[in-house]
């Protein structure tokens, strides 16, 4: 099934309100007719989780860009923190099930280490993958790689105006 991006987004936004603090800007640039092939069960516990994580990784706030790019060979779906970062070590452990870099920093970061392991397996269902790229202290950012079969840009007809040469005319 063919989802608009958007709307994953406006409703992870939406539900994530609460958690926001006022410190946090969130910039969403993604074009209104991009569109994804696949679960939209799935594919909004992606886009959740990552969009979740990078709140959830910037306690002092910052902006958050959460952005769709397509081109004729993929589509990718971005979320940019400006929060702790991490340090390259941790990088590739970070799908394992279970793990968490810091179990330590207190309740409002708590969580069971399971967001990132379903975001990579949905991915993998999707034949998408995700790359993560961070600087500790900078923030990161998590991309995920759809393949261009998944991906779909309608784009709007531009309105001409049509006149049709009346029959009666002699060329
Ligand atoms: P949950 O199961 O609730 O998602 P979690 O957020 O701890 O728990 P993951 O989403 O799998 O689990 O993330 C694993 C670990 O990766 C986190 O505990 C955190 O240490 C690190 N991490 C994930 N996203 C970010 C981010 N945007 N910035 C910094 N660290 C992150
Ligand atoms: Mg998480």
């Amino acid at each position: 099934q063919w989802h608009r991006v958007s709307d994953f987004v406006q409703s992870v936004t939406n539900a994530t309100e609460a958690i926001l603090n006022d410190k946090h800007t969130l910039i969403v640039n993604i074009p209104v007719e991009a569109r994804l092939y696949g679960s939209y069960k799935e594919l909004y516990s992606v886009f959740s989780n990552l969009i979740v994580n990078a709140i959830k990784y910037s306690p002092d706030g910052g902006d958050i860009t959460i952005k769709w790019e397509s081109s004729e060979f993929n589509g990718v779906f971005s979320v940019k923190d400006s929060g702790l970062g991490i340090d390259p070590r941790y990088i590739p452990r970070l799908t394992e099930r279970f793990f968490r870099v810091d179990k330590g920093r207190g309740s409002k970061t708590g969580g069971t280490g399971l967001g990132l392991a379903i975001v990579k397996h949905v991915l993998l269902h999707h034949d998408a993958k995700l790359q993560i790229r961070s600087e500790p202290g900078q923030g990161s950012t998590f991309s995920c790689h759809f393949p261009a079969s998944r991906t779909r840009t309608d784009n709007i007809p531009a309105i001409t105006s049509h006149s049709e040469t009346p029959s009666n005319v002699q060329e």
